[in-house]
């Protein structure tokens, strides 16, 4: 069955079965001619996020689950980067005639299950024919109390300068998507295509950053850590100074990156997608942020470098000493194509 059988009413009923949502704070959720949604006293956060076939993906190398769930994460992780709660999510989709109803409902059991994780319902949205490829838009809605907000804005020199988890492993994964004929062990494959395809927002290891007040910026890392450390600084008017031999790089991307004849440091600082969070700190309170974190989410913090006053310095130390410029050369959505999958 084709979503041209049943028609942009048929298929709103069928998903809005599929996604029951009421209750407070939503009002009214999918079934009227807007959502209804109670105020609260904190800050609203917004942000949407479109992904257009052949653009950011391509439908042969990603499962519509995958995919539902990817696109969902994205958003998440935008909010995790201001230290707020995800609330509500609006789904937008462009389809294209021939698309098979069961592949909607699967992108759709993607998306549902994310949001779901995080307790996060989906309200509204909208269907249209899409003459070209496949579009997804979402819409997403989250909160967070004024005084546990965290900029990009705020970095000062002397900062440290920290990042959740481990880093590398989604651009591996891109690059063995790319590459299909590689010769890689297969459970290594499946880990870092996982990384890539199958990223966690962290949502819990922002609240926890933002509740200890001890952050003064934040940043997830969607175009790789040198694009985004860039985006603080240029936000701060502050430089930075990063420690290769400190970076964590995923122990998957450095077997990757061996066996393709990578550096791994480039995955790490280049790669892009890993939507770990990048946050700074004043020097005698790094620490003890960095073990809270662990502690309460279990998700480790490495201190990977510093924040220097000097607004055009972005640099990277090597373990034998040598100083190196940190370009922004991140992904760039418009110059290099797809971040799930390109050339
Ligand atoms: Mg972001």
């Amino acid at each position: 069955m084709r979503v041209s059988d049943i028609g942009e009413f048929g298929l709103i009923k069928r998903l809005a079965e599929m996604l029951p949502c009421k209750g407070d704070p939503v009002v009214v959720g999918i079934g009227d001619d807007v959502a209804v949604l109670k105020p609260s006293s904190k800050y609203f956060l917004a942000t949407c996020d479109i992904q257009v076939e052949g653009i950011h993906f391509y439908r042969e190398r990603i499962s519509p689950k995958q995919l539902g769930r990817k696109v969902v994460a994205i958003n998440l992780s935008d909010i995790a980067a201001m230290g707020g709660i995800p609330l509500y999510i609006l789904v937008s989709l462009g389809l294209p005639e021939d698309t098979e109803v069961k592949y909607v409902d699967s992108l759709y059991e993607g998306i549902h299950e994310e949001a779901s994780r995080f307790s996060v319902a989906i309200v509204g949205g909208n269907l249209s024919r899409s003459i070209g490829g496949l579009i997804i838009d979402i819409f997403l809605i989250g909160e967070v109390e004024p005084e546990n907000l965290v900029l990009r804005s705020r970095a000062r020199p002397g900062d440290r300068v920290l990042v959740t988890g481990q880093l590398g492993a989604s651009a591996a994964g891109l690059h063995l998507i790319q590459n299909p004929g590689l010769e890689i062990p297969k459970s290594l494959a499946e880990k870092v295509k996982k990384a890539h395809f199958k990223p966690t927002p962290r949502i819990p290891e922002g609240r926890v950053i933002a509740l200890s007040k001890i952050a003064t910026s934040m940043i997830d890392l969607s175009d790789g850590l040198a694009s985004d450390l860039s985006r603080i600084c240029e936000a701060s008017r502050v430089g930075a100074m990063i420690q290769a031999e400190h970076l964590p790089i995923s122990e998957a991307a450095i077997a990757v990156a061996e066996l393709i004849g990578k550096a791994p440091l480039d995955l790490a600082l280049y790669g892009g997608e890993d939507y770990e969070l990048l946050f700074t700190a004043p020097p005698n309170k790094a620490d003890a942020l960095a073990l809270k974190v662990y502690k309460e989410t279990g998700t480790s913090v490495a201190s990977i470098g510093e924040i220097t006053p000097n607004v055009d310095e972005r640099k990277v130390v090597y373990k034998d000493g040598r100083v190196a410029p940190l370009g922004a050369m991140g992904w760039n959505h418009f110059r290099m194509g797809c971040i799930y999958s390109s050339q």
